[in-house]
């Protein structure tokens, strides 16, 4: 690569992230530590730790008492230096909350949407920001804006995310934007959710190469890649739930037949169960009416192992992710049998020496996607990679 001002710029953003990163992961770290964890040189750490500081992302935390010399002094985020909004918007329903700078949830409201159009959804959105906002009587230009989690995929024409006919993220993200000001960044639920286990679960300390599938109304997945998250050329990256997985069999939203989320999903199980005669309103009646001793649940989880199997097998290949995270707002019963049914796991090629198990439970809940929600403009803000990787940033 030629060595122009652009990139020397960037490649400063770039290490200012690793720094502030650096400081969130090991919190109390001084600027000797920073510069033996990144490989950056101790003036280069020592130029970012004071732009940080003077950003206000960053402060100096009191040393431990030393006899000798002058103590080296720790540092750690400033929670309070600055705020985003997150807004998770799904079928028939909506969370929102205000984080501080280290993830910490300050408040939230969780409603009904009464109306899906984005159209008319976007003022209720707005509404909610709003009360939020003087709720936690913090002036908006501390927040560095609005992170929004919907249901992929985004801007492909004819192709709606189940259950939301006519349903558009970017659209959603263009009108919030108009109506408040804030800048917004887009990210569907699975990528949200990655983003949360990665920056706040305790099951995704330390991973820098993995994959959280997003079991939920349909099947998504996020891939994080070096600690970055991987969206695609149009942000739908991951879109596993559209891996053909029983060829020529049911019928998907997508155009094709056998698609895995019309086999592994509760929007499947809903209508596995309408096909029957059951009809089911809503996945939260689902969540709170069946479980797998139910005979028709039990013999459709059954033809789902193998497709489930397979697409796990397939992301194994695909990523060589160190292991892949299983979560999502599907009931937690649902999640854990086909964790449970899925072993043994088909065998995967060219394998290092594993130290952790091939499957692992997420940790963070159904709260995951509107932390990772409100992570998004922290990441559009600061870190030039995520820009890159993310062209709804
Ligand atoms: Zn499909």
């Amino acid at each position: 690569m030629m060595l122009s001002a652009t990139n020397v710029v960037k490649a400063k953003l770039i290490n200012r992230w690793l720094v502030f990163d650096t400081i969130r992961r090991e919190s109390g770290i001084a600027r000797a530590g920073i510069a033996t964890s990144t490989g950056l040189s101790k003036q280069a750490i020592s130029d970012l730790v004071d732009e940080l500081i003077a950003l206000g992302l960053i402060k100096e935390s009191k040393s431990a008492e030393r006899r000798v010399g002058k103590p080296p002094t720790p540092l750690c985020i400033n929670p309070e230096g600055a705020y985003a909004l997150g807004f998770h918007v799904d079928v028939g329903q909506m969370s929102a909350i205000v984080a501080n700078l280290a993830g910490d949830v300050l408040c939230r409201r969780d409603q009904s949407l009464n109306d899906l159009e984005p159209e008319r959804a976007v003022t209720e959105l707005f509404a909610a920001a709003k009360a939020l906002i003087r709720e936690v009587k913090i002036p908006r230009d501390r927040f560095l804006g609005i992170g929004l989690a919907t249901p992929g995929p985004f801007g492909v024409a004819g192709l709606s995310p189940p259950r939301l006919p006519g349903w558009d993220g970017l659209r959603l993200r263009t009108l919030l934007h108009e109506a408040s000001g804030f800048p917004v960044s887009l990210s569907n639920d699975g990528q949200c959710a990655t983003i949360a286990e990665w920056r706040f679960g305790d099951a995704a300390r330390g991973l820098t190469h993995f994959v959280y599938v997003y079991f939920g109304i349909g099947m998504g997945s996020g891939v994080m890649i070096n600690s970055a998250i991987f969206g695609g050329a149009s942000g739908n990256a991951g879109e596993l739930g559209h891996l053909t997985v029983v060829p020529g069999g049911h019928e998907c939203i997508c155009g094709k037949r056998g698609c895995l989320e019309t086999y592994v999903s509760v929007d499947a199980a809903i209508r596995h169960l309408s096909a029957e005669g059951i009809e089911v309103a809503s996945p939260a009646a689902f969540a709170a009416t069946f479980d797998d001793s139910h005979p028709l649940i039990s013999s459709w989880i059954g033809a789902g192992v193998e497709p489930f199997r397979n697409a796990l097998n397939a992301l194994e290949n695909l990523f060589d992710p160190q292991t892949i995270m299983i979560g999502g707002n599907a009931p937690d019963w649902l999640i854990e049998v086909f964790m449970a049914k899925a072993e043994p796991l088909l065998p995967s090629v060219g394998r290092i020496e594993r130290t952790l198990p091939r499957i692992i439970r997420s940790d963070l809940g159904v709260d995951a996607v509107v932390r990772g929600a409100a992570v998004l403009p922290l990441l559009t803000t600061l870190n030039p990679q995520y820009r890159e990787l993310n062209p709804h940033a």
